[in-house]
């Protein structure tokens, strides 16, 4: 990163915050050599580890994919799984994190995907949340009722 002042190829940072939205970082960078202050802002990089140990970019893509099946049948839109697949990466981004876990994703999948649609919600629920047996269902669709799921 030059100085824009002097050229100087160095310069220090400063000061580096997570924009509102999450998905850039903004960094306020000093230069060494002339003491000039600048500004720099850069996406931030955000990386899912597979519970086969492979790291891998996130990708709202995957989350549509993954989020689509459940909705099969169901009155649930393109654009509705674009902009859930945009709240679960601005959720996961406003966490500062730079790496999450496979399943961390698929469990800050549920509460957007409970407001969208709740058979979609509960079809990805006994996945992500490993449901074994008619109970798991009724304690989910017992909270759901209760709206403290
Ligand atoms: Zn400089």
């Amino acid at each position: 990163m030059h100085c824009p002042f002097c050229r100087n190829p160095d310069s220090r940072v400063i000061d580096s915050r997570t924009s509102d939205d999450g998905l850039s970082i903004r960094r306020r960078r000093q230069c060494p050599k002339c003491g000039g202050r600048f500004s720099t802002s850069e996406t931030a990089s955000l990386n899912v580890i597979k519970r086969s140990g492979v790291v891998e970019p996130f990708s709202r893509d995957k989350v549509v994919a993954g989020v689509r099946k459940a909705c099969q049948g169901r009155p649930v839109t393109d654009p509705d799984l674009a902009m859930l697949a945009q709240t679960v990466e601005e959720t996961i981004r406003q966490t500062g994190t730079s790496q999450i876990n496979a399943n961390e994703i698929g469990l800050s999948i549920l509460q957007p995907l409970r407001e969208l649609d709740e058979v979609a919600y509960l079809r990805f629920a006994s996945v992500y949340q490993a449901f074994e047996s008619l109970e798991d269902f009724e304690s989910a669709i017992a909270a759901l009722r209760a709206g403290t799921a």
